[in-house]
């Protein structure tokens, strides 16, 4: 049985200043780059606390339902413009594996940029590329506020607040 961990709002708020805390002591970045789609709020987020308006976006998909994975994520687009010399910052929701943190560093590194770090809430214990910054190690699948109904969608027994409302909304494809 998957065990689920489901931080609040409140919860990723406290942990998103507990990362930007730890980015402003350390770097500072000209760019963030948020993966898609799970990495764009807590970059938004993060981009308001350190004050970096230019964010840019990497779609990449490792399709994976709750709890499994396939070996390798997929690159669907890339949408950034002149990273030359520039200090990035790649932001996501998790590093589980690390393929995908792995995999956009290595196409961000074509873009010869001056530094490349990186920032996620929270990391897996036996990921193989922790980011630079993250709040918390967390073993078990993260049910995000903004990928609940997402993972709902597949495991209807997952104890979020408003399930009924979504159960009773959402259209079965
Ligand atoms: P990795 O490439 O490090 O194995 O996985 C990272 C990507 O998979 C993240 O962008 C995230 O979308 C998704 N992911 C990995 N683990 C979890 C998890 O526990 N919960 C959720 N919601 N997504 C995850
Ligand atoms: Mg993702
Ligand atoms: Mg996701």
């Amino acid at each position: 049985m998957v065990e689920y961990f489901i931080p609040s709002w409140d919860d990723i708020e406290d942990s998103i200043f507990n990362v930007s805390e730890k980015i402003i002591k350390d770097y500072n970045p000209d760019v963030i780059i948020a993966i898609l789609t799970g990495g764009v709020i807590p970059a938004k987020l993060i981009s308001d606390i350190i004050g970096i308006k230019n964010i840019k976006y990497i779609e990449i998909k490792f399709y994976k339902e709750v709890g499994k994975t396939q070996p390798k994520p997929t690159l669907k687009a890339i949408y950034v413009d002149n990273l030359e010399n520039k200090n990035v910052l790649i932001v996501d929701d998790v590093s589980d594996t690390g393929e995908t943190l792995s995999a956009v560093s290595r196409v961000i590194e074509l873009f010869n940029p001056q530094n490349i770090k990186s920032a996620t809430i929270y990391v897996k214990p036996w990921s193989r590329k922790y980011p630079d910054y993250y709040d918390k190690v967390v073993d078990k699948w993260i049910v995000f506020p903004w990928d609940k109904w997402e993972a709902v969608r597949e495991h209807n027994e997952i104890p979020v607040k408003n399930k009924d409302r979504f159960l009773k909304s959402f259209i079965r494809k």
